[in-house]
Formats: structure tokens, C-alpha cells, sequence
């Protein structure tokens, strides 16, 4: 193996793909290192023992009809869904009335009409808020505006910066991909580029050439693109010599929230609504949203948020499970519950090499992102979905900022 290139990229996710992808038009010598023994990172479509997939992490493609990786995975022969989402519905209307659910979606019109308008005054004042501070106090919708955003932003509203929440763009479309998300995004990494299970630990930049440490020895480069977590920086598990506190900092104010998924088989499916819905409780923050027969298969993927899911994550293997089957079974009754079977559940805090879900940034914190994205020393450039400014915490928006720095790397390099 080479231990010399033009341009290294470090994680090799959604952002690294697109990175490589762009650079592969050049002449560069160019080496992708990624910690795990497989590509995609946050984006993994596993199969499950029945034989359909699932996907562990990134499912949908939001802002579908702007999204630019559309296109080239139909184009690849994926089979890319546009039946719209489950997420609004409540089968059967359980334990949630068509007026309930009528003024939950006014409750949730008002909030975001509130946080853009804070967006704007915080434009004009440079003062940032959590966007709790709009809720009404003892408002009646808050604790399912509250598990909304634990599954939307990984965080509870008080965690949620008003500027950054308003200034994510989704233009409403929302499309899937059968064969799962992870496969189509794993099917753009060119293998013969990229080395596996090689974390790098240090990436040092007092020479003229960088030097990358890794286990399995360290290897040099004109220029890098670092495309790991906030997580991963925040935490030391990938530094710099000499350090670079201002993005250790800027990592820390854009801190991955969680959100974790559990697969349950169903028994007897026909029962249950196709790409049907379930609130779990609307009284409280701690509860699951259950997308019920994703594309007709008999299972059911509960979908868990912020400190609900962390909190069950840190009580051990299992719980996010337990936690679904009991729900589902207050809601359902017993007899349903007992048609169940647990297929698999996530624990994304507690993978190393994410030790969380998407990113939030902290009131406050919103700048950050253009903190991390900025090159140093124009030779190390940043990207990853946290440094989009728009997309942040989706995959097309990691693939774009993958793209911008690759295109930054491109014209340094010369
Ligand atoms: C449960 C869940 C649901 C989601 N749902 C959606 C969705 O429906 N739609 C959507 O668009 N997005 C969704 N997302 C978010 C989406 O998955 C991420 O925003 C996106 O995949 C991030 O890509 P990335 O390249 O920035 O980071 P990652 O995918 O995390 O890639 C970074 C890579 O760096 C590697 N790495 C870490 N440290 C090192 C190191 N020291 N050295 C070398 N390599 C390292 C990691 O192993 C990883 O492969 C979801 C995420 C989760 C967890």
C-alpha cells in the first residue's frame, strides 16, 4: 500500500463518499480511511432474518425533489419510493381523536411560525434562544411537540437553537429506497480507494507534508478532508498536533443528538394499516412514534428520541426494545403485544464511531457550523453533515458537503 497521497479523506460516510467521488474526476492521488470494516457510516441498511432490509440509520430522502442523490441512485437501479410519509397518521385514530390530532398540527403550525419569527429578531440582535422558550408554558401539546423534536432534532426543544432549527431547509418531499438507504449510499464508495478498519487517530500538521496516524501505521498527505461526527472531534477520538481548540469547541456546540430504532416482526400484519402510524402517548415527552409495515412487510419500526432513548440505551442491550413492546402493548392490548418479536434495535450512542445519531447546535451555538466547515492552514478542510448550514443532519447534506470540500481541497492543491 502507497503511504503517500494528494488528498486523504478521514471517515468515510456520506461525506467522505461524496468527497472521493469528486476528487476521483482528478489526476490526485487519493486515499479514503474509515474506522469500521464497511463504508456509509451513519447511513447502514442491515437484513433482517426474515429477509427483507431494514435501515439502522438514515431512511428517508428528505427535500426529496431538491435532494441531489435522486437522481443517480435511481439511475443506479435502486427502486427510489415516493409514496408519501407515515408520520402525521394515527391508525384506528387510537387513544387519539381527529380533533386531538387537528390541534396538535395547529400547535405545531404556531410553533414553527414562532421560531422563524425569533429567527428574524435573533437576526437583528444577534441574541439566539432555545426554541422552548416559545412554547406556551404548560402548553397541552408540549410533550408531543417535545418527543417530535426528540425524534427530529436527537434533543429536546430546551436544547435546540431557534436560529439553527429555522434555518434548516426541507422542501416537504420525502421519498425512500427499497432496497434501503445505507446500500444505495455504500454502492458510490469505490473500493479500491478506500482502506477499512484504519481509524486515524492524529492528524499532524507541523511539517510540510501532513502525517496521519493510524494503527496500522501512518501515512502522509498534501491535503485532508475530515468528514468524522462532531462526536469524534468533541471527544478527542480523532486529534490534531499541534491542537485545534476552535474546532474541538465548535464540535462541542453542535453535539449529536440521538435518536435510536427498534424492528418488530409482527405476526399476523394484515391487521395493521400498510406504511400506517402510531403516536405512542401524546401526554408525555417519553414515548416512540411506530411507523407500522414499511412497504407492506410485516414488521413495525418504532422510532425513539433524546433523552428517552439515551436514558434507555444507558439501561442496556434490550430496552429500547422492552420499552417498544410495552408501549405498543398499552396501546394495542395485550393480544397484539404477544404477536411480536423482537428482529434488532439500534444503539447509536453507543457506537464508537458515531456515539450518536445527527446533529442539533446548542442556543447559541448556530455559527458554529461555518466554525467547523472553514479550512485551516488551507490544506485541511472539514466537512461532514454538521458543517451544512441548511441540511444539516441528513445524508444529501452531507454528500454536498463532501462535495464543497473536495472542491476547496481541489483548488488548493492547484
Ligand atoms: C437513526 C437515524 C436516522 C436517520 N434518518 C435519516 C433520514 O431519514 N434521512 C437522512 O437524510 N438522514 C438521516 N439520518 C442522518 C444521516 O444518517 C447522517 O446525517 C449522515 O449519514 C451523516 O453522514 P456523514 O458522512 O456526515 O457522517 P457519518 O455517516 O457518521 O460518516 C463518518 C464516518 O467517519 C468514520 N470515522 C469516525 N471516526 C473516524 C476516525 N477517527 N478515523 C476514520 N474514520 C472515522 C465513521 O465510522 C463513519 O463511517 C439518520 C441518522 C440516524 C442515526
Amino acid at each position: 500500500m502507497k503511504d503517500h497521497f494528494d488528498v486523504a479523506v478521514v471517515g468515510v460516510g456520506a461525506a467522505g463518499i461524496g468527497a472521493l467521488r469528486r476528487l476521483a474526476r482528478t489526476g490526485l492521488e487519493v486515499v479514503g480511511l474509515e474506522a469500521r470494516g464497511r463504508v456509509g457510516g451513519r447511513a447502514h441498511t442491515l437484513t433482517t432474518a426474515p429477509g427483507f432490509p431494514v435501515d439502522c440509520g438514515a431512511e428517508w430522502l428528505h427535500s426529496a425533489d431538491h435532494n441531489p442523490l435522486v437522481d443517480p441512485i435511481a439511475r443506479a437501479g435502486f427502486t427510489v419510493d415516493r409514496s408519501p410519509p407515515h408520520w402525521m397518521r394515527q391508525a384506528f385514530n387510537q387513544h387519539f381523536t381527529p380533533d386531538e390530532q387537528r390541534a396538535y398540527r395547529a400547535a405545531f403550525d404556531a410553533l414553527d411560525e414562532k421560531v422563524d419569527a425569533a429567527a428574524r429578531i435573533a437576526a437583528k440582535t444577534g441574541v439566539d434562544r432555545p426554541v422552548s422558550e416559545l412554547m406556551a408554558p404548560g402548553g397541552r401539546w408540549n410533550p408531543p411537540l417535545d418527543a417530535f423534536s426528540s425524534y427530529y432534532n436527537g434533543a429536546e426543544f430546551d436544547c435546540v437553537s431557534v436560529v439553527d432549527y429555522s434555518a434548516y431547509q426541507d422542501s416537504g418531499g420525502n421519498w425512500r429506497v427499497r432496497e434501503g438507504y445505507g446500500t444505495a449510499l455504500s454502492h458510490f464508495a469505490d473500493a479500491d480507494r478506500i482502506m477499512t478498519a484504519c481509524p486515524v487517530t492524529t492528524i499532524r500538521h507541523d511539517g510540510p507534508a501532513l502525517q496521519l496516524e493510524t494503527p496500522r501505521g501512518a501515512l502522509t498527505a498534501r491535503a485532508v478532508i475530515v468528514c468524522v461526527p462532531t462526536s469524534i472531534l468533541s471527544e478527542g477520538r480523532l486529534t490534531f498536533a499541534p491542537g485545534l481548540p476552535g474546532k474541538a469547541e465548535a464540535a462541542a456546540g453542535l453535539p449529536l443528538g440521538l435518536a435510536d430504532k427498534v424492528f418488530l416482526q409482527v405476526a399476523e400484519p394484515e391487521g395493521l394499516p400498510v406504511e400506517g402510524h402510531l403516536f405512542g402517548h401524546i401526554d408525555r415527552t417519553e414515548t416512540a412514534s411506530y411507523h407500522l409495515r414499511p412497504f407492506g412487510r410485516p414488521y413495525i419500526e418504532a422510532f425513539l428520541g433524546g433523552r428517552c432513548a439515551r436514558g434507555l440505551e444507558n439501561e442496556g442491550k434490550g430496552a429500547l426494545a422492552a420499552f417498544a413492546l410495552e408501549e405498543l402493548g398499552q396501546l394495542m392490548g395485550s393480544d397484539f403485544r404477544r404477536g411480536l418479536s423482537v428482529l434488532g434495535e439500534t444503539r447509536w450512542a453507543h457506537d464508537p464511531w458515531a456515539l450518536g445519531s445527527y446533529s442539533h447546535a446548542l442556543p447559541g451555538h448556530a455559527p458554529d457550523r461555518q466554525v467547523l466547515a472553514a479550512p485551516v492552514e488551507e490544506r485541511i478542510f472539514f466537512a461532514g453533515e454538521a458543517t451544512h448550514a441548511t441540511w444539516y443532519s441528513t445524508v444529501h447534506g452531507a454528500w454536498e458537503s463532501g462535495e464543497r470540500a473536495a472542491d476547496e481541497a481541489i483548488a488548493a492543491l492547484g
